[in-house]
């Protein structure tokens, strides 16, 4: 018998639509990736430190109620509880990324939605009955196919970079920006297109700002007129043009600066800043899915009728970051994980599948 929802991906999309399809008795099966860069088990917020931003979470005792709810056997991938501050005699904190999506996968399973740890290396849709094909193991039949396989944030490439990720570097302002690591400390901003004035202004604007940075390659910003103008007019952001990042610099413990090389002549210098965002565009991770489905020019999967998860082939749905390249939220993946179950729950109910 073919299944009735495969998903694929397990970041907010995935684990939403999972816990919608299981609450419809569709008895979906999640394939949550391994750790290849295409498919990583529980997403980019595996990546994230603390989440501020997710509504119903909001700082406080956070680790009493994960461990009290999160089964015991998943306690190991529980990251350290973040130093800083106590209430009564315990620790107080936002909620970190994984422990979000712990939290997520937690609530799928308790539905008893089947996990599967294996990559979905290619789908087959010729047919009316799908198949999607694990890298270990035989094709899965499948009615309904959910892809949420998300998208990573494109960095550098430096090893200094990578060294300091999560101790000054990061790839989502809005997300990390107003974190006590950065409060109050001259920041840079990479990258010139909508994403890096967006961060750079968001940084500015946020209380005790010192100067943003925003250092781009070249001398004239990619980023919509009104965009740039804001950068550009905005007292706390100083731009920092022809310029590249060689070395993030640092003290073992946290960035303390960048290094820079000009890209109109030889010239070098270093930059004091206490951190370092990176806002150079995203890639879908929709490679094992060329010629299956239509996407748009950066390999985004486009939804065929506003406001649904439908894409180029029935039966099919997207959702979560690989259909979106403007809004890249946890909440918003989780929207449209939601949305894409109902869809897919709908158009079994048609078909009478
Ligand atoms: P983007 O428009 O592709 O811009 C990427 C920027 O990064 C470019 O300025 C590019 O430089 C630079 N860059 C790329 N690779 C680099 C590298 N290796 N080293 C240094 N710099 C590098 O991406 P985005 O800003 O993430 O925007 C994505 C989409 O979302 C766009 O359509 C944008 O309009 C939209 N968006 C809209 C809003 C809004 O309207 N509020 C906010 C955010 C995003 P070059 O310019 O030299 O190529």
């Amino acid at each position: 018998m073919p299944e009735k929802v495969v998903i694929i991906g397990s970041g907010p999309a995935g684990w939403s639509a999972a816990i919608y399809a299981a609450r419809a008795n569709l008895s979906p099966v999640v394939y949550e990736g391994t750790v290849k860069p295409e498919m990583i088990p529980l997403g980019q917020l595996a990546f994230t430190t603390e989440v501020e931003n997710y509504p119903g979470f909001p700082f406080g005792n956070v680790r009493a109620f994960i461990e009290s709810a999160v089964s015991k056997d998943r306690h190991w991938n529980l990251p350290p509880v973040p130093k800083g501050e106590e209430q009564d005699g315990q620790p107080h904190y936002a909620v970190q990324g994984v422990e979000l999506m712990e939290l997520m996968k937690q609530q799928a399973l308790n539905f008893g939605v089947r996990v599967v740890s294996d990559d979905i290396v290619d789908i087959d849709v010729d047919n009316d009955i799908r198949r999607v094909i694990p890298a270990s193991g035989e094709p899965v039949a499948t009615h309904t196919i959910i892809v949420a396989t998300g998208a990573r944030a494109n960095y550098l490439g430096l090893d200094s970079e990578e060294a300091y990720k999560n101790k000054g570097v990061s790839a989502c302002a809005v997300c990390d920006g107003a974190l006590p690591l950065f409060r109050s400390k001259p920041l840079a901003v990479i990258g010139g297109g909508d994403s890096a004035v967006e961060e750079a202004t968001y940084l500015a604007n946020l209380k005790d700002a010192a100067t943003i940075y925003l250092v781009h390659r070249r001398d004239q910003l990619r980023a919509s007129k009104i965009m740039a103008d804001r950068a550009l007019t905005h007292p706390n952001i100083e731009m920092v043009w022809n310029s590249t990042v060689s070395e993030v610099l640092g003290d073992g413990n946290l960035v303390t600066g960048l290094r820079l090389e000009s890209t109109v002549d030889d010239s070098t210098r270093e930059l004091e800043v206490g951190g370092m965002f990176v806002a150079i565009g995203h890639t879908p991770n929709t490679a094992f899915l060329q010629n299956k489905l239509q996407m748009n020019e950066k390999g985004y999967i486009q939804w065929t009728e506003a406001f649904r998860t439908k894409t180029s082939v029935e039966g099919v749905f997207a959702a979560g970051d690989v259909a979106d390249d403007y809004y890249r939220q946890a909440i918003t993946s989780a929207g449209t994980g939601c949305m894409a179950a109902l869809d897919a729950e709908r158009y079994l109910a048609e078909h009478n599948l």
